[in-house]
């Protein structure tokens, strides 16, 4: 899963626009960002199987980050620090949790079993990696779906829709560049090329986000 994780983002801004976009851009990958940094620093593990479909990633060992316990830490945590650092409203802080944690969710539609229940209990995920075409079509799909609710929610403010359109346009790029990627080399390498993904998509969002409305003054 990829991009579909920014259309729970893009989703949860249509419902309660009260956090800037870039929080839940980043609260729909903070699972990930978490993993980049983990992998980098050698504590969670994976190998790259380029004879995989779908995705290579063999994920062998991430109980910090993707185990159903560390998800709702960090969503718990999420909603904590953006009540405390971002000062949103409490059903905005709530919301940015709840994106966070839909991130466990979609994973497991498309995980092979890698994702850990409880600690030494089972791993579980519905291996949907393992059709690569119906999966891309998934995710594209909830891409397209959750850009017309937030395309409508930006309406609503009077707000340019081009900005809006070409912030999807380079999502769907990025899907498309991240289904051809060969699937080979070091795993820090793949976890420090994810994390420059991941900080590339939140600094386009928040460029999207201050996009002023037709007629308004930049402030
Ligand atoms: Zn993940």
């Amino acid at each position: 899963m990829f991009v579909g994780h920014y259309a729970a983002a893009l989703a949860a801004k249509a419902a309660e626009p009260r956090a800037p976009l870039w929080s839940y851009v980043v609260a729909s990958q903070l699972v990930d960002w978490g993993w980049s940094g983990l992998v980098m620093a050698g504590v969670e593990r994976l190998r790259l199987d380029p004879s995989l479909p779908g995705s290579h990633l063999v994920l062998e060992y991430m109980p910090w980050t993707h185990s159903l316990p560390g998800a709702l830490v960090w969503a718990v945590g999420g909603a904590l620090a953006a009540r405390a650092l971002l000062r949103v409203p409490w059903a905005a802080a709530v919301m940015l949790g709840a994106v966070v944690f839909s991130h466990w969710i979609l994973d497991l539609l498309v995980h092979r079993p890698d994702l850990l229940l409880y600690p030494g209990g089972p791993k579980v995920g519905l291996a949907l990696w393992n059709f690569p075409v119906p999966e891309l079509i998934l995710e594209l799909g909830m891409l397209a779906v959750s850009a017309v609710l937030w395309t409508g929610q930006r309406k609503a403010e009077g707000r340019h829709a081009w900005p809006a359109a070409l912030f999807v346009a380079v999502l769907a790029g990025l899907q498309m560049v991240n289904a051809l990627l060969p699937g080979e080399g070091a795993p820090a390498d793949m976890a420090r090329t994810a994390l420059i993904a991941y900080v590339a998509v939140a600094v386009a969002a928040w460029w999207t986000d201050r996009q002023p409305a037709p007629g308004a003054r930049r402030g």
